[in-house]
């Protein structure tokens, strides 16, 4: 399986309730290697712009808001298949319906506020990480 490298985004509800160790250690110990890393409070602009595929959607104006509630903590991770690997890690959007032992099952409070982002397609991950990281800042 080909090493790629996924957007990830511990967010504002997680980091409210101090779960980032929590979560990394879930990546960590799932084989993806955490190779950039910082703490962000977004700006409205700046959480609109990220999720700009989104806008059209109803519930596009809640996601801003919390988004921008605290800080986030994005990442870039790397592993085999990452982008789809971090998927079945994070579990379904919804935690209700994501299997056990996922993260969002295990941590997510609702289906707005479930703690974690990862980027869904390879396309898509290149550009979130262009999006947050410069590539002086992405160790390998
Ligand atoms: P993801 O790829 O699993 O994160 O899901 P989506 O790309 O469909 O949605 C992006 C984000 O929008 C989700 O992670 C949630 O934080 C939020 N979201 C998705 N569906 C809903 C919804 O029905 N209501 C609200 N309030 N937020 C949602």
């Amino acid at each position: 399986m080909p090493v790629e490298r996924t957007l990830s985004i511990i967010k504002p509800d997680a980091t409210r309730r101090n779960l980032t160790g929590r979560i990394n250690a879930v990546f960590e110990a799932k084989g993806l290697r955490i190779i950039a890393q910082k703490r962000l409070q977004l700006s409205r602009a700046q959480a609109e712009n990220f999720y700009a595929i989104h806008r059209e959607r109803p519930f596009f104006n809640d996601l801003v808001a919390f988004m921008i509630s605290g800080p986030v903590v994005v990442q870039v991770l790397e592993g085999e298949n990452a982008v789809a690997h971090n998927r079945d890690i994070m579990g379904a959007t919804d935690p209700k319906k994501a299997a056990p032992g996922t993260i969002r099952a295990e941590f997510a409070e609702n289906i707005e506020a479930n703690s974690v982002h990862g980027s869904d397609s390879a396309e898509n991950a290149a550009n979130e990480i262009a999006f947050f990281f410069a590539g002086i800042e992405i160790t390998g």
